[in-house]
């Protein structure tokens, strides 16, 4: 295993934010990802795992601990199958199985990071998200490797049972449709045309700040302020609430919220995650003063 130390965390995500890591380990094998979290639990050294950095914060400072990256691996196609370690990225995987005809990835073109990664926060986009196709994860709990079925994952908006635990996932499994391989191609390239209009190539930012909300679990009252014509598939996007209590435009030190798109953060340059934070708390106090809403953050601190 290869540490390093004092490693600069900035160049390690999206949003080039973040001061530096106590200790670092890229590993590219999900044997490799067992084996640096077993080395630090056996030395009582505290350790996070991330992967594409494309949805998270690091702080400003010293992340304490060991900072483990899980980047490659293997993927393979058997009939309808794909299997993936996590650490491949889902625009491999969405380019395989186009290539093979597959159905049930087309509309995630575009989407940075790994397939682990999508698999943790179900990413997701246009209506459609990876749970739909992931058939079974497979996990390490600490102590042993075990493939857990969908319905274990229990997967929601931008949620899984990863989340709520420390297990990490080692590979996933999906299974797709046979579809018009013309066809897929063109979903494709033009959800990515789509996509470049609001993420322009190379732009700092980890994609969309906060998650939607879900109508479900919005109350009454806060609801009777919503324009229902702002509903899509049961969420209101946040987008639309931010731009209501003014975020377009808004700045915070580095980051900036651009006139286009209210929830989207960008590193203009030299953000700090202090920035973000400050941006973050002021937004989320005045979307719930205005409409009784609290908005929670799809990123993941570090
Ligand atoms: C320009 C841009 C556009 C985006 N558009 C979308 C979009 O349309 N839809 C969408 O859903 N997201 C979008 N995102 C966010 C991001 O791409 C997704 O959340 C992505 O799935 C994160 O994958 P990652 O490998 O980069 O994860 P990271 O950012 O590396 O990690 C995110 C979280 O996952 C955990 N994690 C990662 N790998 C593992 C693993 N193997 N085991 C356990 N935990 C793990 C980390 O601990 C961390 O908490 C966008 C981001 C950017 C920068």
């Amino acid at each position: 295993m290869n540490i390093k130390r004092n490693v600069s965390l900035s160049p390690l995500s999206t949003f080039k934010i973040g001061g530096r890591a106590e200790m670092f380990c890229l590993v590219r094998t999900p044997e490799n990802l067992i084996r640096a979290a077993e080395w630090a639990k056996a030395n009582k050294i505290p350790y996070r795992v991330f992967a594409g950095g494309s949805n998270t914060v690091f702080p400003d400072g010293t992340l304490n601990g060991l900072l483990i990256r899980i980047r490659g691996g293997k993927i393979s196609v058997s009939r309808n199958t794909i299997c993936a370690d996590a650490g491949v990225l889902l625009k491999d995987a969405v380019r395989i199985s186009l290539a093979h005809g597959l159905q049930g990835l087309e509309t995630l073109s575009g989407i940075p990071g790994t397939i682990g990664g999508a698999a943790y926060g179900n990413a997701g986009a246009y209506g459609h998200s990876i749970s739909e196709v992931i058939r079974r994860v497979e996990v390490w709990d600490g102590r042993t490797r075990r493939w857990i079925s969908r319905k274990e994952c229990a997967f929601g908006y931008r949620e899984s049972i990863l989340k709520h635990t420390p297990w990490l996932a080692l590979r996933v499994e999906l299974g797709l449709k046979k579809g018009d391989r013309k066809e897929l191609f063109a979903v494709s390239r033009k959800t990515i045309r789509v996509r470049n209009k609001k993420y322009k190539p190379g732009i700092k930012c980890p994609g969309s700040f906060f998650k939607n909300v879900l109508v479900a679990d919005t109350p009454k009252a806060a609801l009777k302020k919503i324009d229902p014509r702002k509903i899509i598939a049961g969420k209101i996007p946040t987008g639309y609430l931010l731009e209501e209590v003014g975020a377009k435009g808004m700045r915070s030190g580095g980051i900036a919220i651009p006139a286009f798109h209210g929830n989207l953060f960008e590193n203009t340059g030299g953000a700090t995650a202090r920035d973000v934070k400050q941006l973050a708390a002021t937004l989320k106090k005045r979307v719930y003063k205005k409409f009784g809403i609290t908005i929670e953050e799809e990123v993941r601190y570090f």
